[in-house]
């Protein structure tokens, strides 16, 4: 087979693109405009012998056994559940989501069961049967007070937009909980990480014969001409010189900060309820392998958001508002990129869409299956 294939990031998206399409026989050139591989997956040792996400954490998790069966293809995956804490603006830490002990924290009650919580629950939320925002989502299952203390400042930093402007979607990403249980992600997820990191899987995903890599690369159009067919992951907006406007990003600026010693805590992630500038903080060394050398210190990492014209264009999350004005816009976009011929645009942000490392994963690999067998038919 003589079909030369483009692939533009090499992310998720476009390094199962690339491994798929390679072992079916395909030649593979993979380009990022950035200086590693790994895309927003990228991981590092710092100075202080710790593992750390350069664009923030990625805990993978999954209910998609055919996902996770890929991924494991390429590398030793060890379990880790993933624990988040709220800081409440006078120091304490609780559960978060929200479960019966934060709910006994909050209202000063001492339920045992988790009845005994959906029907607390129950009684302060407010009579909202359609939600149209994440504001009457939460106001509608949890109340007005835990709505407003672990969402709205949280919403508004991470956003900057209020909870009544954000889509549903966005905040039921976080499971309501009523009993003890005290894990970030869905129960039923299976939830694993790179034993190695995700750089390196990535390097595993990408070395295959039938597959080269080009960094510190941006795409120009003059490369169409010189492949058969291109997947590409880069904004689509920017690839239509932004004609129909900006689609636009959430980023975030990293604050590490080395701490002498290593504590040990079962939580990784505390995500901060006042109106400061920071989201959230993790501790790296609590993640699995991520205390690779001891040097007696960790590193820890503060999230600030902003707008991304705001931290040299890059993009990390689509902005999903509870009126879809820029879904809308991204389907204009998506009208041009379906005339035009030989390309398909992939990932976060070819697709504008808020997805997880296994849903990236599962549509990038059905992508290059459907595109063998319309090549095949
Ligand atoms: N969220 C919040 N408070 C929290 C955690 C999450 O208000 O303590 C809301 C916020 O709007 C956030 C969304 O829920 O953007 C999804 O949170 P998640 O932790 O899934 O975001 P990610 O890990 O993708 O940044």
């Amino acid at each position: 087979m003589s079909c030369r294939i483009l692939i533009v990031g090499a992310g998720f998206a476009g390094a199962v693109h690339a491994r798929v399409l390679a072992e079916a026989g395909y030649t593979v050139h993979v380009i990022d405009k950035r200086p590693h591989i790994a895309g927003n997956a990228y991981d590092h040792i710092d100075a202080n012998g710790v593992r750390v996400h350069a664009y923030g954490p990625h805990l993978f998790h999954s209910k998609n056994p055919e996902v996770i069966a890929w991924v494991k293809k390429f590398g030793e995956f060890v379990p880790y559940v993933h624990k988040v804490r709220a800081q409440l603006p006078g120091g304490a830490h609780v559960p978060m989501p929200v479960n019966l002990d934060t709910v006994n924290a909050v209202f000063g009650t001492r339920f045992e069961t988790g009845a005994e919580v959906r029907a607390h629950l129950a009684a302060i939320a407010e009579p909202i049967a359609a939600p149209a925002n994440a504001a009457e989502y939460l106001l509608g299952n949890i109340g007005r007070q835990l709505t407003d203390l672990f969402f709205r400042p949280y919403t508004k930093k991470m956003w900057g937009f209020e909870l009544e402007d954000m889509a549903v979607a966005v905040v039921r990403r976080i499971p309501l909980r009523f009993d003890r249980s005290d894990t970030y992600f869905s129960d039923d997820d299976i939830q694993i990480m790179p034993r190695e990191g995700y750089t390196a899987l990535f390097a595993r995903i990408l070395a295959h014969p039938g597959i080269s890599v080009a960094l510190n690369t941006a795409f120009e159009k003059s490369m169409l001409c010189r492949h058969d067919f291109c997947f590409n992951a880069m904004p689509i907006d920017e690839y239509f010189d932004f004609a129909l406007g900006e689609l636009p990003y959430r980023s975030l600026r990293f604050h590490h900060e080395t701490v002498t010693g290593v504590p040990a805590r079962d939580w990784s992630v505390t995500n901060f309820t006042d109106m400061g500038r920071f989201t959230r903080e993790t501790s790296w060394h609590v993640l699995p392998h991520h205390l690779v050398r001891d040097t007696g210190r960790h590193t820890r990492t503060r999230e600030e958001p902003c707008d991304y014209r705001d931290n040299n264009m890059e993009r990390y999350y689509p902005v999903k508002t509870a009126d879809d004005r820029y879904a809308a816009l991204y389907g204009r976009y998506r009208a041009l990129a379906a005339a035009a011929p030989n390309i398909r645009f992939i990932g976060r942000c070819g697709t504008y869409q808020y997805l997880d490392m296994d849903q990236v994963i599962n549509q990038s690999l059905r992508s290059a299956q459907n595109f063998m067998k319309e090549r095949l038919g």
